[in-house]
């Protein structure tokens, strides 16, 4: 009997229990590779209507090479994380341009484009080309980590890297596809991180964690410091001519390339109003505002940080708009077009406020 026994009933269970999924379907180095962009950080069940959507407007990497990049955050709208989007059309663009529309087969290849990292590269590798790659994410680390009852902590990098050369020689006796994708699916589905379902499990004769009654304490991932909160003012200012004034953020950083309402951090016990008027001042020059109300609040939490936004709505009689800082691009909109420009998550509920 080899070390590699579990991968036998891994299997077996994954072909009987894998969910459906539009990728699954026809996985063309294409498809797969937009799903498991999107995939990172972010659920199956959220992933793929924003995936059947983003496959029918592009259904190739041509397509999303020559794209409008505002089109494709428009479509990738609500999904977050939209640097994402733009290194796969980043990537895209090397794929039909250099590349002359070949997908790279070899993890190093893939890890040369952007927005591929080594989970990525192994995941398209294996799952589209059959290449023996483990794509060591953090189900497989928890589902490993107690099946072999590993108690080092799995967030090092050379934690990470033992366990992936730990998978390879037993990736290397299987089918790759089938054994990266059954791993993922145990984790999502029975090894969940608080009371998985050993009883259910394909491996609990095999597992450690389950043996020794270590499934509280493995994977050993020490908790996160808690996330800093910060209170914002947003303005949906209006023009006379009916305009609505607006900012593109810049490409690189958060939200990178959204629109956005103009928007400030409030300092220490400042009031809102001076708040307001510092997020108009970054803008607009000399404007004469008036007709300034509370319309209210939206709370939205990014991974690394949480805030609460005080809507206010006013009129400004300004002529001249600026662009100071990082907020490039400012511009009055007509209301109509908002609907075609890409929003955070935020700014979309902002829009919907009455004005
Ligand atoms: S037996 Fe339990 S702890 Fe072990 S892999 Fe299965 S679900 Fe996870």
């Amino acid at each position: 009997m080899n070390s590699y026994t579990w991968t036998k009933p891994l299997l077996q269970w994954f072909s009987q229990n894998q969910r459906p999924m539009p990728w699954r379907d026809d996985p063309s180095p294409y498809k797969v590779w937009v799903s498991e962009i999107m995939l990172q950080q972010t659920q199956v069940a959220t992933v793929i209507p924003y995936f059947q959507r983003f496959v029918e407007r592009f259904p190739d990497a041509q397509t999303l090479a020559a794209a409008d990049p505002q089109d494709v955050l428009r479509i990738w709208e609500g999904l977050g994380y939209y640097s994402r989007a733009r290194h796969l059309q980043a990537a895209a663009r090397q794929i039909a341009g250099p590349l002359q529309g070949r997908f790279p087969e070899s993890a190093v290849e893939w890890k040369s484009l952007p927005g591929i990292g080594d989970y990525t590269a192994a995941a398209i590798t294996s799952i589209a080309f059959g290449k023996p790659e483990p794509a060591v994410d953090g189900n497989v680390l928890r589902v490993y980590s107690r099946l072999r009852g590993i108690r080092d902590n799995i967030t090092l990098p050379a934690v990470r890297d033992t366990i992936r050369e730990q998978l390879r020689p037993a990736i290397r006796t299987v089918d790759a596809s089938a054994f990266n994708q059954a791993m993922m699916e145990l984790g999502a589905l029975v090894c969940r991180p608080r009371q998985p379902l050993c009883g259910n499990c394909p491996l609990k004769r095999h597992c450690k964690a389950h043996r020794d009654d270590l499934t509280a304490s493995i994977p050993n991932k020490p908790r996160k410091a808690a996330v800093p909160h910060f209170t914002e003012v947003a303005v949906i200012i209006t023009n006379p001519q009916g305009g609505v004034l607006l900012y593109r953020r810049p490409d690189s950083g958060l939200l990178g390339g959204l629109w956005a309402f103009p928007q400030a951090r409030r300092k220490g016990n400042e009031p809102y109003r001076e708040t307001l008027m510092r997020a108009i001042a970054d803008l607009l020059t000399s404007a004469a505002i008036t007709g300034i109300r509370k319309r209210g609040i939206v709370n939205h939490a990014f991974s690394h940080f949480s805030q609460t936004i005080h809507v206010y709505t006013c009129q400004a009689e300004p002529l001249a708009i600026e662009s100071k800082g990082v907020q490039a691009e400012p511009c009055w909109c007509r209301p109509e077009k908002l609907d075609a420009l890409p929003l955070s998550k935020t700014d979309r509920t902002i829009a919907k406020t009455s004005w």
